[in-house]
């Protein structure tokens, strides 16, 4: 606009003479090439927007890969030792030459043992080989249903109160066990950053092809920064957190082709969003048959 008005006023006829000849088909041509180089740069930005995209899909999915072999050392590592020392002290317990007082105190032992081992199991589906799990045909009504009654009296510790909506037919192809699991760490981690008597939304309803899972809490939030680092192994901000339970999450929901995102205002809650695709319990049953 500056060139054209000096153009037009100050420089008149003596250069440019062939603009000043076409003024408005000059200004025309000048701004359909400015609109054609905005179109460039905006085609040009969502290509870069997509690659920024994939390229931290592709980091989210070697941190989770990473973590899977960690998870498979673990298991070699803490479980033998474990077994061991469990069986010496099944050993002890029997034995007669021991005081009731230190029988009672190997009861203890082995029941903590077996408590660790609790965990190390937990921690370790990921490892599992596949085979072991059967993907089936499941109902989110039930398994939200089951889930939330399990974890009703976490959530009286701190007079949280959890309410289920599950709108329409929502069933989707997945191990009912890890689902449960997946639904239980994030119902579960919305419990501990509520506040004293808050209330935990869990919502299931159908998007398009989709299964839509919200848990919903207004306790302590996220801030960016946080929200990037969840599922990283080891991170939690909890004092008594392993910071594992997000990054389990993170491998199960890309497992059966989900995805999980977050949505956090610092003090002021977090909806965590868990997308499956729908699976028609008709369509898959035909499709089995046919396979049969
Ligand atoms: P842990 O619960 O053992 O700390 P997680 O992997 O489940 O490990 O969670 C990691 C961290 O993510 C938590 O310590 C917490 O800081 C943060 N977080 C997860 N869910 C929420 C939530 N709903 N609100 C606020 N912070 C959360
Ligand atoms: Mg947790």
């Amino acid at each position: 606009m500056v060139l054209f008005g000096y153009i037009l006023f100050v420089n008149r006829e003596y250069q440019y003479s062939f603009i000043n000849q076409d003024i408005i088909g000059n200004l025309l041509n000048f701004l359909a090439s400015q609109i054609i180089v905005y179109f460039i740069f905006y085609l040009t930005n969502g290509r870069m927007k997509q690659q920024q995209l994939y390229y931290e899909q592709i980091q989210q999915s070697e941190r989770i890969k990473t973590s899977g072999q960690l998870a498979a050392a673990v298991a070699h590592e803490i479980r033998n030792p474990l077994t061991v020392v469990k069986g010496f002290l099944q050993l002890h317990e029997k034995d007669n030459s021991f005081s009731a007082d230190r029988k009672r105190h190997f009861t203890l032992m082995i029941d903590e043992l077996n408590m660790a081992e609790e965990v190390i199991s937990q921690f370790l589906t990921m490892a599992k080989p596949d085979q072991e799990k059967i993907t089936e045909i499941v109902d989110i009504k039930i398994v939200l249903q089951s889930v939330t009654d399990l974890l009703h009296s976490y959530g009286h510790l701190h007079d949280n109160r959890i309410e289920l909506k599950v709108i329409g037919d929502c069933t989707i192809s997945a191990n009912i066990i890890e689902l449960k699991q997946l639904l239980i760490n994030i119902i579960k981690n919305a419990i501990e950053a509520s506040n004293y008597g808050d209330l935990v939304i869990v919502k299931a309803e159908r998007e398009k092809g989709f299964v839509v899972i919200k848990v919903i809490d207004h306790g302590r939030g996220m801030s960016e920064e946080e929200v990037k680092s969840l599922g990283t192994p080891f991170y939690s901000l909890k004092s008594k957190g392993t910071g594992l339970g997000l990054m389990i999450c993170f491998n199960i929901v890309e497992k059966y082709n989900g995805r999980i995102e977050f949505k956090s205002l610092k003090d002021h809650g977090t909806t965590t969003l868990v997308r499956f695709p729908y699976c028609d319990r008709a369509k898959a049953k035909y499709k089995r048959n046919l396979q049969k």
